[in-house]
């Protein structure tokens, strides 16, 4: 296996350039898995975790621009401040060990369907940003996922970075698992409420191919919440309009049954984790618009 080591990006992204079937590796909690078990056996490996640029982030044109290579302990301590679905969702993964290796470039570079980083960049709306010699584009993390582990980076691109809006207002992330700690999702959601364009986001994990939105959901929260003027005049939400938020989510899921759970029992989890993570959303909300 030939073993490429970049210094410099500019250097990586001729590396990959010259060995398109070369696998990147950054934190490897995935990678050196696949090679452990033999899974998979790439012909060259792309070392980029000398590559300064991958472990920078700032402010770019009001979007938070966070390198591919910034782990989930950084996340969690530098960003939990402005990106509070995000830093929940890298509480969760793995361990101390995982977090201090594994990062979210390499989470978008798996593509795995229940990547616990996915649902609040999709809550969010962020953007990945993928780059090759000489080029460089930007798309949307809800266009980035093509299929189970599938992804739409090109033979010759890397992940530079992903930009998201700081927080405008709360959000929140759920995960059911079959215990507390060290453990694939068997479902899982996220939600960003955005008071200034009164919007609400939503991500779900591991209840489809691909991680996906609850679009019909949210827009029927937004109606609601704009109907009873609730963005002024904050007060809970009826039962009823949560329940069938509860509903709408578990509707845009299409999970499968498998090891961790049946289909069944993700959508019904994923009602029930929508309407409590609204409810917890929408409370700090209040307390806030209250204060
Ligand atoms: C014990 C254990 C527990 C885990 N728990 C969780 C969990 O709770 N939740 C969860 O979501 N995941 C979990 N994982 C999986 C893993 O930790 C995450 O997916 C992590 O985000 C991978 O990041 P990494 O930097 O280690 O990626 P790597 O293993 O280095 O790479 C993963 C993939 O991304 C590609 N890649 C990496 N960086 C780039 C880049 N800049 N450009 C292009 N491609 C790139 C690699 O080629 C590879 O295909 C766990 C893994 C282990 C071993």
């Amino acid at each position: 296996m030939e073993f490429l080591q970049p210094t410099t990006w500019a250097e990586a992204l001729q590396m990959k350039s010259a060995h398109p079937e070369a696998m990147a590796i950054a934190g490897g909690t995935d990678v050196m898995v696949e090679i452990n078990l033999d899974r998979h056996r790439p012909a060259a490996i792309i070392d980029l975790t000398r590559v300064a640029e991958l472990t920078e982030w700032g402010m770019e044109a009001g979007l938070l621009r966070i390198g591919a290579g910034v782990t989930y302990a950084r996340i969690i301590g530098e960003l939990g401040g402005q990106l509070q679905g995000l830093a929940m969702a890298s509480r969760t993964v793995g361990s101390p060990q995982i977090r201090n290796r594994g990062t979210v470039g390499g989470n978008l570079g798996s593509a795995s369907p229940a990547g616990d980083a996915h649902p609040p960049l999709l809550a969010s709306d962020a953007v990945v940003e993928l780059a090759s010699v000489g080029a460089r584009r930007r798309l949307p993390v809800r266009d980035f996922f093509t299929g189970p582990k599938q992804n739409a980076m090109k033979k010759d691109e890397l992940i530079s970075a992903f930009l998201v809006e700081p927080a405008k207002g709360p959000q929140q992330f759920s995960k059911v698992g079959t215990r507390n700690a060290m453990v694939i999702a068997v479902c899982s959601f996220a939600i960003a409420i955005d008071p200034e364009r009164r919007q609400i986001g939503t991500g779900i994990g591991s209840a489809a191919p691909t991680p996906v939105v609850a679009g019909d959901a949210a827009s029927f929260l937004e109606g609601v919440l704009e109907e009873g003027g609730m963005w002024d005049t904050p007060r809970a939400a009826d039962s009823k309009a949560l329940q069938r938020f509860g509903e709408l989510v578990a509707a845009a899921a299409r999970p499968i049954d498998d090891v961790r759970g049946t289909a069944a029992y993700r959508r019904h989890a994923l009602s029930v984790m929508a309407r409590r993570t609204f409810g917890w959303a929408w409370d700090e909300y209040r307390t806030r618009a209250s204060a």
